[in-house]
């Protein structure tokens, strides 16, 4: 029975100064976890207890559907990530070493090519299929900024999750499986979540599915196209949405230079030509970096709109993009600020909400000059792609869409056969014939997932944890000082409850009542009782409940069966 006296467990009243967020204040306010290092932490008994919890209800879940649980090393050797060609393009996100013997290794990232290096070594025949392996284990990503604490660091527990078919419609159903695990994964840990699309990237081909888990908190780093009515969902990275309708300018004059001096930003030139910014159109300038090769790649896009960078990186199928830099500008004899589609000599796209036959305000790749009248179809040449970034009100399938901002703390995807015909890994299909399988993969941020249960649930004074992964279900709160009748009776409420499967802490430390009642409430336990006077006096017994707030009186008899109905 664990007593609080010998928990290794300080709490602080202050907030440390690097914590910004909620969840990442309290799990270090609470003693839940201790900073090791830039992006590395400690998880210290209370704090190793609420991820243990997460663990083992998503190992049930994922046990009921025919997963299987293994564990791979955490260091993979080069070799295997440059089968890949991954080893070049993860880059510094990977942690590299070189060991005595001068062999290079990483810490993993991710297992993809782990996974299936130890499938071809073991497998050779679909009859072995369909096959889910996963882990739950260290992963070590290089983040750029690491932050938040457990929500984005560089050493963290994520459960990864592979799957190898024969067929798509293999594939499919057991995403469909490890999607509705996921739903009573997050369920179980009482978390309000979305299913999301997500953007497959350029290794998704048209068919290929890929969902975030997402929950819905302000603090959250991604943002979530949503709307209830369209029953839509989507990550702003792949959301495509459109515009209210808009009212254009059906002008068919000629184009007309005009002169428009120091007006660089869209919102000065709609005030000085008293036009409205979707009469006008911006013209960004991008590079594109594949390999060794970099273009210059020209987005036109209505004045009041942004570009989704990952739509125009995935249309354009390139490692990299990033908006031109002042000098690259230069280089290329363009004028910042007045540059525009009109003659342009690079490749030149246009999002798709911009009408070819209306008529716009362009630049005109002169200094304090731009263009009336710019008519996309007559006086351009661009493509029409998708390109724009969803906003607050725009409309899938007649109806409005919200943004929200999520933490994604589950990822499933369709991978196809990428990885398994990169490293060669094929087995003989059922018409005897060698291919390479199809693959899915799965992943949970485990302490993410932890902490985004911390952003849902808190208040002023602490965590309020669910019961399904709270260190502990009750404080048993010694209020009297030497009374050995009391402790007597902690110990045997807390053996009753524990026989129910409510897990008791005894506060049975040498602090005031108010301190343990604070810590009570800090470290969010779904209850308290409190064992003082109202026993000595009424052999009444005083229970909090953390959630609610409510204060009860419960008698001797019944105690345990309560707290067992009441604790949620
Ligand atoms: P993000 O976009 O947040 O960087 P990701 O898409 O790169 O994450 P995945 O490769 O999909 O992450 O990894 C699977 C899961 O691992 C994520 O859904 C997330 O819950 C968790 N995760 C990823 N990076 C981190 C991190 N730096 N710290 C904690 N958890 C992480
Ligand atoms: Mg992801």
């Amino acid at each position: 029975m664990q007593k609080f006296s010998k928990l290794l467990c300080n709490t602080l009243k202050e907030v440390p100064n690097d914590a910004v967020i909620p969840s990442h204040q309290l799990m270090l306010r609470s003693g839940l976890v201790q900073k090791s290092g830039s992006g590395l932490y400690n998880l210290l008994p209370l704090g190793l207890r609420v991820i243990q919890k997460v663990e083992n209800i998503i190992r049930e879940e994922l046990n009921k559907v025919g997963c299987q649980e293994i564990n791979m090393s955490v260091v993979t050797p080069s070799e295997l990530w440059k089968e890949s060609f991954r080893w070049d393009e993860l880059g510094d996100l990977m942690l590299k070493f070189t060991d005595r013997s001068g062999r290079e290794s990483c810490v993993s990232p991710t297992n993809e090519e782990a996974v299936v290096d130890l499938f071809r070594k073991q497998v050779n025949s679909y009859k072995s299929l369909p096959l889910t392996l996963y882990q739950i284990n260290t992963k070590f990503r290089d983040e750029i900024r690491p932050r938040f604490g457990l929500m984005r660091c560089r050493e963290f527990v994520m459960k990864d999750a592979y799957s190898f078919h024969e067929n798509k419609l293999c594939l499919d159903k057991t995403y469909d499986q490890i999607h509705s695990a996921y739903e009573s994964i997050f369920k179980k840990m009482g978390l309000d979540f979305m299913v999301v699309e997500a953007d497959a990237g350029a290794m998704g081909g048209s068919d290929s599915k890929t969902h975030e888990f997402q929950v819905i908190a302000n603090s959250g780093e991604d943002e979530v196209v949503i709307s209830k009515e369209a029953n839509y969902a989507a990550n702003i990275e792949k959301a495509m949405t459109q515009r209210q309708p808009l009212d254009f300018d059906e002008s068919l004059d000629n184009l007309t230079e005009v002169s428009t001096p120091n007006q660089k930003t869209m919102e000065e030139l709609s005030v000085f030509l008293n036009k409205p910014l979707h009469h006008l159109l911006k013209s960004l300038i991008y590079i594109s970096v594949k390999g060794e090769k970099r273009d210059l790649v020209q987005v036109v896009l209505l004045g009041d709109d942004n570009l989704n960078e990952i739509k125009l990186k995935n249309h354009l199928s390139v490692d990299e993009i990033y908006p031109a830099t002042d000098s690259e500008l230069e280089k290329s004899g363009l004028v910042k600020g007045f540059i525009g589609p009109k003659g342009t000599p690079i490749k030149c796209f246009v999002d798709k909400s911009v009408s070819a036959t209306s008529a716009y305000v362009v630049g005109a790749n002169k200094q304090g000059c731009h263009f009336l009248n710019f008519i996309p179809d007559r006086d351009g040449k661009m493509s029409p792609v998708d390109l724009r970034l969803a906003k607050e009100g725009d409309l899938v399938n007649g109806a409005t869409v919200s943004i929200k901002r999520g933490i994604e703390v589950g990822h499933i995807f369709q991978l196809g056969d990428k990885y398994t015909k990169l490293m060669s890994a094929t087995i003989l299909n059922s018409e005897g014939k060698s291919v390479a399988p199809l693959m899915g993969c799965y992943g949970i941020g485990v302490g993410r997932t932890a902490a985004a249960a911390i952003e849902q649930s808190h208040d002023e004074k602490g965590i309020i944890w669910p019961k399904a992964i709270a260190p502990y279900h009750i404080s048993i709160i010694i209020a009297a000082k030497n009374n050995p009748e009391i402790n007597q009776l902690a110990e045997d409420i807390a053996t009753e409850c524990e026989a129910l499967g409510l897990e008791c802490i005894i506060d049975d430390r040498d602090v005031g009542i108010g301190f343990k009642f604070n810590d009570y409430e800090l470290i969010g336990f779904p209850s308290a009782i409190v064992l003082g006077k109202k026993w000595i006096n009424d052999k009444e017994i005083e229970v909090k409940m953390r959630r609610s707030g409510e204060t009860l009186t419960l008698t001797r008899d019944t105690i345990s069966d309560r707290l067992l109905e009441l604790i949620k």
